[in-house]
């Protein structure tokens, strides 16, 4: 596999004799810096002659090519001076409007003096890595944890510490045990890393009861909480649940939010919603990062909510993941040896599968590269090794035969390494 962050451009790894040139002057950081397992597979599922359940990708064919030019000629005729022009580190007031419209619509309300534009709800994670970790600190997250956080982790050379989830999501009583130790050994973690809505990679949500639960273990203990949340809107049934952030009352809940998965990814706009002191932080560290993420796109969130109606296409993606969602559950019904366990997520991208005990994710992908289907191994969503028998399957990327395509053939190769 290799290092790569474009989709579709194969990078050869660079030789021990090449890296020893520079052996000398890479910070000690990166000794730490691991690539994203998404980031690597996005080079090898873009050859079209795969099925990609691996890459947590939105459907982008689902966005009326006619309304993108459309809305980028408004932005060019309407706003070219501004749009090709630097902006504000925090964002342009008009698209913070519009993410107050978001939050708004899962219950959450703030003003737009509580938020920040960021480039993707990525960048929301390394800011507040950025703000808040020196090296060895302790960051609380969820086991298995999104695998794109990782890096970032890792990157700033955090110390890790994961909580198991069951089928409600990070356990409360864990939870409380290792802060407790953490708090004897005189350790405070700087925050508690958590996407409450179906989980990524986990598909499981956490109940109101556990949200208020963790809300007040933040404020007793005086920690941060970052609530990652891309999926909240991508909810396919049973009723939403009022965010962290809410709950909490603007004290110690750190927002993170995109468009990324309700409009598209390609924008690469983001947000953070956060206590004014924190807020600043991020801005401080985002004028370091990229001085601010692009108005020509800012703009383009701005004329799509002018000019459309974005609950009605939120609406049709709905309609279309969840469909997606139970062709993929039939399947693996159908498909997958009766020792394989998987969640069935009420919302966001994601299924999350257990193989039997002897079943290694990472060398079954090999084989599943030679049939030409791709999910994203167990391992990727742990820093300590575990997860071996575990993968991600994402059902938003491809259409519904892919989908039924993709799990027949991982059944077929689980199944060989059952009967070996
Ligand atoms: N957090 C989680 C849990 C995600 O799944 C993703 C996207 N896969 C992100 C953050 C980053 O999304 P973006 O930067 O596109 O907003």
């Amino acid at each position: 596999m290799t290092i790569d962050d474009t989709p579709g451009k194969g990078t050869t790894p660079s030789s021990a004799h090449e890296i020893e040139r520079y052996g000398g002057l890479f910070a000690r950081r990166t000794r730490g810096m691991t690539s994203s397992a998404m980031r690597d597979m996005m080079a090898v599922t873009a050859r079209p002659e795969v099925i990609s359940l691996a890459t947590g990708l939105p459907d982008t064919t689902t966005f009326p090519a006619e309304d993108f030019a459309m809305l980028m000629s408004r932005v060019a005729v309407d706003s070219s001076a501004a749009a090709l022009q630097y902006g504000p580190t925090d964002g342009l007031e008009d698209v913070r409007k519009c993410i107050v419209q978001v939050m708004a619509a899962e219950g959450t309300i703030v003003e737009t003096d509580d938020v920040m534009v960021t480039t993707g709800g990525q960048q929301v994670i390394d800011l507040v890595c950025r703000a808040f970790l020196d090296p060895g600190d302790v960051v609380v997250a969820e086991a298995p944890t999104y695998p794109g956080a990782v890096p970032c982790f890792n990157s700033y050379e955090a110390d890790v510490v994961q909580i198991e989830m069951d089928e409600h999501g990070m356990r409360i009583d864990l939870l409380e045990e290792t802060l407790e130790r953490l708090r004897l050994e005189g350790r405070r973690p700087k925050f508690i890393y958590t996407i409450p809505n179906f989980q990524n990679p986990g598909g499981v949500t956490m109940p109101l009861d556990r949200r208020k639960e963790l809300v007040r273990i933040a404020n007793e203990r005086e920690l941060v909480i970052l609530e990652d949340n891309p999926y909240g809107l991508l909810r396919y049934e049973g009723e939403a649940l009022p965010t962290l952030y809410s709950l909490d009352g603007g004290r110690y809940v750190i927002y993170a939010g995109t468009f990324s998965k309700i409009l598209s990814a390609g924008l690469r706009i983001g947000w953070a919603a956060a206590p004014a002191p924190i807020l600043e932080r991020l801005n401080l560290g985002k004028q370091a990062a990229d001085l601010c993420s692009s108005p020509l796109n800012q703009y383009f969130v701005v004329e799509y909510f002018k000019q459309r109606d974005w609950r009605r296409y939120l609406d049709e993606l709905r309609g279309i993941y969840r469909r997606r969602r139970d062709v993929m559950v039939a399947a693996l019904e159908e498909f997958l040896p009766h020792e394989t366990t998987w969640t069935v997520p009420q919302g966001g991208l994601f299924v999350w599968a257990k193989l039997p005990d002897y079943i290694d994710t990472t060398d079954l992908l090999a084989r599943a590269l030679r049939e030409h289907v791709a999910f994203v191994p167990g391992r990727a969503a742990y820093l300590d090794g575990r997860g071996g028998s575990e993968m991600r399957l994402n059902f938003s990327g491809v259409g519904d035969d892919d989908i039924r395509e993709g799990i027949r053939r991982i059944g077929k190769i689980v199944s060989e390494q059952v009967a070996l």
